[in-house]
């Protein structure tokens, strides 16, 4: 009670809503501050086919809260778990970027933590094998858990031994009855992703052999808040990580952070590493505490930090609007480019549909011919741009902007100009 008499005195001007709208899903306070509210959308993966877009479509609340004790910024389970993660269209090896990124880490932590054929190796999310396939490589033995069949059965095929279910409790004491500890689990992006975060990271402890390791990545709050990043804000993931609010989460299982590393993917990820609290033959790194004091220092145990992201994401909004309204009242001509999770975010956010982007394209032939979820823009291949000529191309997936702009460098044949909307709105001539 103390601790929300002063939480309170501090946070003059922020929003506290009248209403509840549930318990940290952490430390179970309950959630009276708002973080940022993005409006309703729908499921930010789910394409539209032609005969889709003339039917109802289901929308959800994309409104993020913090929560006052614990400092995590959380979006309540609006949809639920299973209905979004059973049956997934997000195949990881389709990336050649990633699949670099997945080699590298295999090499650097069979090194590192001296794995060998008598190891055991457990994912959680393993998707479609992405990653477990080098360890088999090595002939390290592996487990991958993932709750999509369809991809589980890729990996499968791949000869990366997989279970089909959701990760938790109940799983890691079956699976350690059943001789499955691991020396080392990792969980890539799956962290945000899970309703009940005390469940799985006790599953964690539970599986994890005495003298093993948990490497875990998760997008990096401070990157999201730094860089604006409102558009990474999905129903898909349910918590937004700092450092600092996920050591207290690790701690509270018998979890230790002794290794941090700071990554370049998804706009900026943290990789913790984690061993039991009682094993102290592994020292701490000095990166973690550094962290932690510019964590600190920025103010990510302040509430005002996280109160003002909200005005913040109402300004981007503007500006936004701003630029594309002043481009066709100028008579321009305006195309998406990419098709991400991110951009349909963004785009129902701001309300762009047909009126500001003729249409967007993609490389995934999948999406070719489809609908964006909400706005219906229409989908096409990267060969529309020639075809049409816009004096805009707006790019949706702003992470990937340098290597977009040196693709389609040709726009400036007809003095195309690239547009960039995160972190604010800026044109590439
Ligand atoms: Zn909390």
């Amino acid at each position: 009670m103390i601790l929300e008499t002063a939480q309170g005195q501090r946070l003059g001007g922020s929003k506290e809503l009248a209403f509840t709208n549930g318990t940290c899903r952490f430390c179970g306070t309950r959630l009276r501050y708002e973080f940022v509210d993005l409006g309703m959308s729908p499921l930010c993966e789910t394409y539209l086919t032609a005969d889709e877009i003339n039917q109802m479509e289901a929308f959800y609340p994309l409104k993020v809260f913090v929560c006052e004790r614990c400092f995590l910024v959380q979006l309540q389970e609006y949809v639920s778990a299973g209905e979004i993660f059973s049956e997934y269209a997000y195949f990881s090896s389709y990336s050649d970027s990633w699949l670099r990124h997945s080699k590298k880490y295999v090499d650097m932590v069979c090194e590192r933590f001296g794995l060998d054929s008598s190891s055991k190796v457990v994912e959680l999310a393993s998707n479609d094998g992405y990653l477990l396939q080098y360890f088999v490589e090595k002939g390290i033995g592996v487990l991958g858990v993932e709750p999509a069949a369809n991809v589980a059965k890729v990996a499968e095929e791949k000869g990366v031994r997989t279970l089909v279910e959701f990760f938790g409790v109940r799983s890691a004491l079956r699976l350690s009855e059943q001789g499955e500890e691991a020396d080392l689990i990792i969980g890539n992006n799956v962290l945000a992703q899970v309703p009940d975060i005390n469940d799985f990271v006790e599953g964690i402890k539970l599986l994890l052999k005495a003298g093993g390791v948990a490497t875990i990545e998760f997008p990096h709050l401070m990157r999201l808040i730094e860089g604006n990043q409102l558009d990474t804000i999905y129903h898909e993931h349910f918590s937004y990580f700092s450092l600092l609010a996920s050591e207290r989460i690790f701690s509270a299982h018998g979890l230790t952070v002794f290794d941090v590393e700071e990554l370049r993917s998804h706009g900026g990820s943290l990789r913790v590493y984690l061993r039991h609290a009682e094993d102290d033959s592994k020292p701490m790194v000095e990166r973690v505490g550094e962290l932690r004091k510019r964590e600190l220092a920025a103010g990510y145990d302040e509430m005002e930090t996280y109160s003002a992201f909200g005005e913040r994401a109402k300004a981007t909004k503007r500006n936004i609007l701003e630029f594309l309204i002043r481009a066709k009242r100028e008579g321009k001509r305006i195309a998406g480019y990419g098709a991400p999770g991110k951009g349909n975010t963004l785009l129902n956010y701001c309300g762009i549909r047909e009126d500001f982007l003729d249409y967007t394209v993609d490389r995934n032939p999948y999406k070719h011919g489809k609908f964006l979820p909400g706005t219906h823009i229409p989908i096409f291949g990267v060969e529309k741009i020639a075809e049409t000529k816009p004096d805009y191309v707006f790019i949706l997936p702003w992470n990937l902007k340098d290597e977009i702009m040196g693709q389609m460098g040709y726009i400036r044949e007809w003095g195309g100009k690239f547009v960039v909307p995160i972190p604010d709105v800026k044109v590439y001539e």
